[in-house]
């Protein structure tokens, strides 16, 4: 194998052009091909900055064979980079397969950094960034989805979502319903990023459904959620409560189902039935 041929995985702008990198530019520009997600998304981008480079399909449906025919031009001592339609690649979008695999080969694999909607969220919204969880799109039915936020209830470090349009409501619906702290725990939701109608919404998670409703533009365009962490356990009497509670059920839990016990340790210690569900499925992990 050519010792030049290098993999290039290249961040583009997720909403104004200009923020993408000069190096950003040089690379599309001197690499041999480029792999986009989409490439008539992507020509659009390179016609903008009058790249020539020839353009090929990458995406999260590329067949074995399509990988290897990238895998065959990088062995020739080709370079590709790799983008995807908005921001950094293999974040909630396709590129990892091609990566493990180039890595699997001895290619050298290059990062070239730039935007990513998940970092541009953490870092203007107000909300602890230094431990985070990027959890990326919940699931997209209901009942999946309130599955994950309670097996996420507990988390003390900050999280992150990606959403769409059609699910912000029903996300922020089932976050306030799953989450026993709603009135107080904070969301921040970051809408249209460095795009022309941006905006921002810091809250706590009941009052962010409130923002939705008020205005039709607020559940439209593109969205991050930070979603501020669980306090840490122990730091308050309705943490201390609640693991009393969590005794209760777990004795219960000899005779009785986890419903059961949960409903009746639930009564006995005066603790949210919901709260007490939450802290139970820990006990699963
Ligand atoms: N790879 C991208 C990145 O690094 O951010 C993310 C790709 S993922 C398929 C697309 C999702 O990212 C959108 O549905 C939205 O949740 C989020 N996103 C991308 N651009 C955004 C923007 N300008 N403002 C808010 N969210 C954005």
């Amino acid at each position: 194998m050519d010792k030049e041929a290098k993999l290039y995985i290249v961040a583009t702008p997720i909403g104004n052009l200009e923020d993408i990198s000069a190096r950003a530019i040089a690379v599309l520009r001197e690499v041999d091909l480029v792999a986009a997600e989409d490439t008539r998304h992507s020509a659009k981008l390179m016609q903008h900055f009058a790249i020539t480079t020839p353009l090929t399909s990458h995406h999260d449906f590329s067949s074995d064979t399509e990988i290897q025919r990238l895998l065959d031009e990088l062995a020739a001592g080709k370079s590709i980079a790799l983008i995807s339609d908005a921001g950094t690649p293999l974040i909630s979008d396709p590129g990892y397969p091609l990566v493990a695999k180039a890595r699997a080969l001895g290619i050298q694999v290059l990062p070239v950094p730039g935007p990513s909607a998940v970092i541009a969220a953490l870092s203007v919204a107000g909300i602890a960034c230094d431990s985070f969880r990027f959890e990326g799109f919940l699931p997209a039915k209901s009942s999946q989805r309130c599955k994950r936020l309670q097996q996420l209830a507990v988390e003390s470090s900050t999280l992150v979502f990606y959403e769409s349009p059609h699910r912000i409501a029903a996300s922020l619906a089932d976050m306030a319903s799953v989450l026993t702290d709603s009135s107080s725990r904070r969301i921040f939701i970051a809408r249209e990023l460095t795009k022309k109608f941006e905006s921002h919404f810091l809250g706590s998670v009941d009052e962010s459904i409130a923002w939705v409703q008020a205005d039709d533009n607020n559940s439209r365009g593109e969205f991050v959620l930070v979603l501020e962490g669980a306090q840490q356990a122990g730091d308050d009497e309705k943490v201390a409560e609640l693991r009393r509670a969590r005794a209760v059920a777990r004795l219960l839990l000899q005779d009785l189902s986890t419903k059961r016990a949960v409903a009746l340790a639930a009564e006995i210690t005066g603790v949210r039935k919901n709260a007490l569900y939450t802290l139970m499925l820990e006990d699963e992990d």
